[in-house]
């Protein structure tokens, strides 16, 4: 076995990976970009390297300097996580070149599925069931509009080298094919320089049903179950499960054998994926399901499979990479239970899944094991406090659940969701949870098409109750005391400390404003008018962030955190952010009156209304800052001379960035 071993990636893969080498006793290293140099999996491991700015271009595909790292440190082998280096098999060529081993599948085996056009006809030859098509290297428009008519509409055409669903284009009719095939040539020569694409019968009401599979260097191959990842959105996975609902014994065993077929058809080793498109119309047959592709390398949502048969993928892809055979055969494989795993991502649903970056000012997950099997399971790169930068996945969780049944399963899932807190950046955190609650879903009825068809019911927007800007006033403007003790008297005199009665609080939610009238009527009971509208609430703090509510005869517990200027209100999976505009409560200055204006959030600087040298008056606004889609005007702390101007329009800038120095000696 291994001593040590280099990661030649970063995010929650990497740390997973290590979290396996730490339990075997392996050193790691890590390599970093520019962005990555606090990020977690630097911190967990033993040692790390850098390796080039944050462009990936320049850093985590630099597969030279990978190898000098893993050279210069002592390294024996190079774990390439998904994504970047882990299909290359150039890299494969150049690690094992250079005296190391490379942990996954040999270059050959790579390079037979790393063309979807070449691995199909491969696949064909070793009798595996492929999706009828054309998969030749014509690049003729007439030529391939033909082929399609041939096949049948509607068709679908794939880049030949693509991959994360990119360079896909369905066609429902003859007259958009030109069009369509011109799109994926040009997406196929963008992402992958390959414009070649391949045309597939389009199975309709499709469901996606992967088998993992795993081979030695000693002749063995065996396949681990099936998952089911029709959850998906523009041909992206968002929750996978393990088995597949409804999966008769025989179209398991079925595909399984096929699978472990295409894996000895190309001396497979290590961790590999087969994935099938299957009929979904009606019940799974065995002749109802068709190769896709292969991924020849660790899958994001392995940990599933790891749950459903008790093992450790990365223990096993170290063991096979040092030389061991499977300690397992075909017949010692069994299914437990019911697996789940929702990937949690910086992105902004609504706006068509738009990546979204920022600060996790607030990151909680609820009760769980990390990177190890457990009831729940937390898969995590990031840590409270660290950014989702712009240059990599906004990949900031997969939350994996194991049950007894899928029902149970389910609900688990549900519940976890529901238990994540994350304030800072927008997340598909909502999203996840109805798809969860979704009816079809949760009765298997799924097909790639769910998320489309239900999109509208999925992302409803569901605004703050009443009672929730209430407590959102109430916990901004500070107004719910800290019990300094049991002692009753104690609570009076701080009662009787902060007597001012009524307050108006302004707040800000998505562009909404609300102006609100608090009146206290006793210790943590209040009054709340706003609107017309009067909400009478109680709040009593109950551990750090949490506070116990009770109003128009109902009790629930929310969480609320404060960072900046915004109160971050947190209750059943759903998260509500609040900005409290300038002088918005009429108690308590926010902005400390001190020589300096900074950042309270990480944010994009929209406006600069003053330069180096102006005089302002205390409460001038200065500096307007974007985060969060809202706009936040950061006024003077108090008369004076600006001394130096540091941020221009269009500059980003992170919580606690020094935007504004003014001339001490006025102050
Ligand atoms: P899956 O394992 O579900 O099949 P994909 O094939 O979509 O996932 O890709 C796996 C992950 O690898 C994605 O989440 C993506 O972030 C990452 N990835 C894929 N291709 C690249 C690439 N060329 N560079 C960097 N990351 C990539
Ligand atoms: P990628 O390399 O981007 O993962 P795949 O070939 O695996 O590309 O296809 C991605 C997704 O597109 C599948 O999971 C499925 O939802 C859909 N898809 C692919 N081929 C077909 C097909 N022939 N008919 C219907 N849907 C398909
Ligand atoms: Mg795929």
């Amino acid at each position: 076995m291994f001593r040590k071993i280099l990661i030649a990636n970063r995010g929650e893969i990497a740390c997973r990976v290590m979290a396996t080498a730490n339990r075997l006793g392996i050193r790691t290293v890590a390599v970093y970009s520019d962005a990555d140099v606090n990020s977690k999996h630097v911190a967990m491991a033993d040692e790390a390297i850098h390796i080039g700015p944050a462009a990936v271009a320049e850093s985590y595909l630099r597969g030279d300097r990978i190898i000098e790292a893993a050279l210069n440190t002592g390294a024996e082998a190079v774990h390439p996580g998904y994504g970047f280096l882990s299909e290359n098999p150039d890299f494969v060529d150049a690690v094992e070149g250079a005296g190391l081993t490379f942990i996954g599948p040999p270059a050959s085996a790579i390079r037979a599925m790393g063309l979807k056009d070449a691995a199909k006809a491969l696949m064909q030859e070793a009798g595996v069931p492929v999706v009828p098509g054309y998969h030749g290297e014509n690049r003729d428009a007439d030529f391939l509009a033909n082929e399609a008519g041939k096949i049948g509409f509607p068709v679908l055409i794939k880049a030949r080298a693509g991959g994360g669903g990119k360079g896909m284009r369905l066609v429902e009719t003859p007259n958009e094919f030109a069009a369509a095939l011109e799109g994926a040539q040009r997406e196929g020569e963008a992402s992958f320089g390959d414009p070649v694409c391949l045309i597939e019968k389009y199975i309709t009401q499709p469901r996606h049903i992967e088998i993992q599979v795993f081979g030695d260097g000693h002749g063995n191959a065996v396949y681990l179950f099936e998952r089911d990842c029709s959850m998906q959105r523009r041909h992206q996975k968002v929750i996978e499960e393990a088995p597949a609902p409804n999966m008769p014994e025989t179209v398991r065993t079925a595909m399984g054998k096929a699978a472990v077929e295409a894996a000895k058809a190309i001396g497979y080793q290590g961790a590999g994926t087969v994935e099938f498109i299957v009929d979904g119309s009606g019940p799974l047959r065995e002749d109802g399901f068709w190769f896709m592709e292969m991924n020849t390398r660790l899958q994001v949502e392995h940990p599933v499979s790891e749950a459903i048969t008790g093992l450790d993928f990365v223990e096993l892809q170290l063991r096979v990479a040092a030389g061991e055979a499977l300690p397992f055969s075909q017949d010692d494989l069994s299914i437990d239970g019911w697996s789940f795993e929702a990937r949690l991502y910086a992105e902004d649903v609504p706006k068509g899944f738009l990546p979204a970056i920022g600060t996790l000012n607030h990151l909680r997950f609820p009760r769980s094991s990390e990177f190890d099997t457990g009831h729940i399971r937390i898969d995590s790169g990031v840590r409270k406090g660290d950014a989702i930068s712009p240059w990599y996945d906004p990949m900031i969780a997969k939350i994996i659940v194991h049950g007894p049944t899928r029902a149970v399963a389910l609900n688990m899932l549900t519940t976890a969701l529901a238990d994540c807190q994350i304030s800072g950046v927008v997340t598909n955190l909502e999203f996840l949870g109805a798809l969860a609650r979704h009816g079809d879903f949760a009765q298997g009825n799924v097909d790639t098409g769910l998320i489309a068809r239900e999109l509208n019911q999925l992302t409803e927007a569901i605004p703050p109750s009443n009672s929730i800007v209430a407590a959102a006033a109430i916990i901004g403007a500070g107004l719910v005391n800290e019990p300094k003790s049991s002692d009753p008297w104690d609570q009076l005199m701080d009662w009787r400390h902060w007597t001012a009665a009524q307050h108006h609080v302004g707040l800000e939610f998505e562009g909404d404003s609300f102006d609100l009238l608090v009146t206290t009527k006793s210790v943590g009971t209040f009054k709340v008018e706003e609107n017309g509208s009067v909400t009478e609430i109680g709040i009593s703090k109950n551990g750090e962030d949490v506070f116990d509510i009770l109003t128009d005869g109902q009790r629930f517990s929310i969480s609320a955190v404060q960072f900046g200027r915004s109160v971050a209100i947190f209750r059943d999976g759903r998260s509500y952010t609040f900005t409290l505009p300038d002088h918005s409560v009429d108690v308590g200055g926010e902005q400390p009156a001190g020589n300096s204006i900074v950042a309270p959030m990480p944010g994009l600087v929209k406006v600069v209304s003053v330069q180096s040298g102006s005089n302002v008056s205390k409460g001038d606004p200065v500096i307007v800052l974007e985060a969060m889609k809202m706009e936040h005007t950061l006024t003077a702390p108090r008369d004076g001379k600006l001394s130096e101007v540091l941020v221009a329009v269009g500059d980003q800038v992170t919580e606690g960035t020094l935007l504004i120095a003014m001339d001490g000696d006025d102050g």
